[in-house]
């Protein structure tokens, strides 16, 4: 990322894995300068590796692993990496478009879903055009429109949830729909949300965010895949969290073939490795794996939510793998987890300061947890 840091000469021989950069002041060459508007953007801050194995609870990934067959999948695909994948993953995409009932000309696969947010900027907010979004927003719609050149109105949420009617009144050329919302966990209804495509109809693009639909309670009266399937609306789904394949990157669209077009345009032919396109179509093939995930999740959500409520913490009701607990001293409430080798996402960090994200973890990671909650009450009843 860093042009400069790169170009920085490296302080003596290193072993792989250690190198250290000594950042130098100003870069060796002259340079232009940067855009002018990239100076206010807030870098992406991922989540912190935990301690131990199963205190991974900072970045919402599946704590039961991929598919048996996804596995297969993507061992097999090794031995033809010599050669490039396809360019837009047709045979994934013939699944996917059989899957949802569209035309494969309607499915964009993408390098995660985080790379197609980008190519919908550059699409539709490049040079001055204007996102809406809640605040907060789930990070990447907000940063990628200011990589951009775009502007971002941030929409205050209502009760935890998007406030749909003051969305619709912004005028905006993209409308970022998260459902469930990243941090909060919390939906709106596919009713809900047609009618704010048709509201704003005439001026905007609804791009709803599905990355964690799988695991509502209700999939059908909550997604907005119907919309998409109908060219309303552009919805975005992701392998990184119930196929548990955040590492291979790999997610996808479903538009009108119209906007996949225009996206076809701008974006770089090979961006899917086809180890991630294999593995993929296995995955999603794999029904049972996806039910088995889903109930563990529905069940520990649960379990999550009743841990902190009787450990004294408010948690916003959740429909997503991860619940958002309300505590007072977050730092603190951060760094007494890490002592027990637990990894969660502070609120600050996602613009909700005094809360903490908690992702479902394994079922070694909530003794982990149960283990530091219980420490952190008999602190309080000891104060
Ligand atoms: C995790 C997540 C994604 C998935 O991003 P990938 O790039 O596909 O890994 C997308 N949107 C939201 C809101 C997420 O939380």
């Amino acid at each position: 990322m860093s042009a400069a840091g790169e170009a920085a000469p490296r302080t003596g021989p290193a072993r792989p894995g250690t190198e250290k950069v000594t950042p130098s002041a100003a870069p060796r060459h002259a340079v232009p300068q940067q855009r002018s508007w990239l100076a206010q953007i807030q870098p992406y801050r991922p989540g912190r590796p935990a301690g131990t194995r199963d205190g991974s609870m900072a970045s919402n990934e599946n704590p039961l692993g991929p598919s048996q067959s996804a596995l297969t999948a993507a061992h097999r695909s090794l031995a033809t990496m010599h050669r490039y994948p396809q360019p837009l993953a047709d045979d994934l995409r013939l699944r996917l478009a059989e899957f949802h009932r569209v035309t494969p000309d309607q499915i964009l696969v993408g390098n995660g879903s985080d790379e197609l947010i980008f190519l919908l900027a550059l699409a539709y907010l490049a040079g001055g055009g204007v996102a809406a979004c809640a605040d907060p927003p789930y990070q990447m719609d907000a940063i990628s429109s200011l990589v951009v050149g775009g502007a971002v109105i941030r929409v205050p949420l209502q009760d935890w949830r998007h406030d749909l009617g003051s969305m619709a009144r912004t005028r905006a050329d993209l409308l970022y729909v998260c459902n469930p919302h990243n941090p909060t966990g919390t939906t709106h209804s596919a009713t809900r949300i047609e009618q704010l495509v048709d509201q704003t109809a005439d001026q905007s693009l609804v791009v709803v965010d599905e990355a964690y639909i799988d695991f509502v309670d209700d999939v059908e009266a909550t997604s907005a895949i119907r919309l998409a399937a109908d060219g309303r609306a552009v919805v975005l789904r992701t392998f990184s969290k119930i196929y548990a394949l955040a590492g291979l990157r790999i997610g996808y669209l479903v538009a009108h073939r119209d906007v996949v077009a225009v996206l076809r345009s701008v974006r770089a032919p090979f961006s899917v490795n086809q180890i991630a396109q294999r593995t993929a179509v296995a995955a999603i093939a794999d029904r049972a794996h996806w039910s088995r995930a889903r109930e563990y999740v529905r069940v520990g959500r649960q379990r999550l939510t009743q841990m902190l409520d009787e450990a004294g913490y408010a948690v916003v009701p959740s429909q997503a793998n991860f619940v958002l607990a309300l505590v007072p001293d977050e730092e603190h409430f951060v760094e007494h987890l890490a002592r027990y080798g637990v990894s969660v996402r502070p609120g600050s960090v996602l613009g909700v300061p005094g809360a903490v994200r908690i992702t479902v973890p394994s079922e070694p990671g909530f003794d982990l947890l149960a283990a530091a909650l219980a420490e952190i009450r008999w602190n309080d009843r000891r104060g």
